[in-house]
């Protein structure tokens, strides 16, 4: 029987305040990680400010912490953005200066579409809307953040991560449109962290996307889906915050589990840690 192996298709390191890529890709390893998808934080997680020079060294640390996890031998994706909580966040905080506030975020996706022109960075997220109600403010200035990013992503042929609002069928419906109205390659354009019903919707639609790891979400999604998209943890890497996700070594012990349980077979497995992710960011296979 081939080894299992694990992925990882979206968690956030922080080498400030948490334990950063080198004690995390260690443990991820030791139980078969092979590869991650490291997403930056915004600045404020880093002790950073949310200005531009901040979203810059916010960059500078994730292309470290991916240069680190690839020395410690696992395959990294890296993937820059502005979180819609960060956009939400200033935009409550000061109302007036919302179109300042969209051209400075202008000004870091094109900083990020350098650094992926000079391939320091393979991608961008994540970016999108957020799923609480917002301000009508923020809430556009995210929908115009969604379009010009999904825009470079194209023009670049990379990755996207979208955090959308778990709308089911209606958010399916909507990213369906983006990808036929920009002419985009369904493969790059990743819904991150669906629920299941938001899942089903988007795969009937042949998008890509990812769902978090946890027990019960996995048990209900092996039994319904076909393995083409991916597992991710969200780890946030903030020991204020213990639980408001997973830790890359939870999603394989729940996996473990079920397989264990007879809920899903090794084939299907392969498939969600390998094969997906081989097509998806066109990596060698382990
Ligand atoms: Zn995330």
């Amino acid at each position: 029987m081939k080894k299992l192996v694990f992925a990882d298709g979206h968690l956030h390191t922080n080498p400030v305040k948490g334990m950063g890529i080198k004690v995390i890709a260690k443990k991820f390893a030791e139980l078969g990680g092979w590869f991650v998808v490291l997403v930056s934080l915004p600045p404020h997680h880093l002790g950073l400010d949310n200005t531009f020079e901040g979203y810059v060294k916010a960059i500078d640390i994730l292309v470290n912490e991916c240069k680190l996890s690839r020395e410690l031998g696992l395959r990294a994706v890296c993937l820059a953005g502005v979180h819609p909580a960060a956009i939400e966040d200033e935009v409550s905080k000061d109302v007036k200066h919302s179109v300042e506030i969209l051209e400075k975020v202008f000004k870091v996706l094109n900083y990020i579409a350098k650094a992926v022109r000079e391939g320091l960075v393979d991608g961008f997220g994540e970016v999108g809307r957020p799923h609480y109600k917002a301000s009508p403010e923020a809430f556009v200035i995210n929908s115009i953040v969604t379009r010009y990013t999904l825009t470079l992503a194209r023009d670049l042929d990379v990755p996207v991560h979208l955090h959308l609002e778990q709308g089911g069928e209606l958010t399916a419906i909507d990213i369906e449109d983006y990808v036929k109205l920009l002419g985009l390659n369904r493969l790059r354009v990743i819904l991150h962290h669906v629920d299941v019903v938001t899942a089903r919707a988007s795969q009937a639609k042949k998008l890509m996307f990812t769902v978090p790891g946890k027990y019960q979400v996995l048990r209900e999604i092996f039994k319904i889906l076909k393995p083409e998209y991916m597992i991710e943890s969200d780890f946030i890497d903030d020991p204020k915050r213990p639980g408001v996700s997973s830790y890359p070594w939870n999603i394989v012990e729940n996996q473990l589990k079920l397989l264990n349980e007879n809920i899903v077979d090794s084939e299907y497995l392969y498939k969600v840690n390998i094969d997906t992710v081989v097509k998806v960011y066109n990596v060698n296979p382990p």
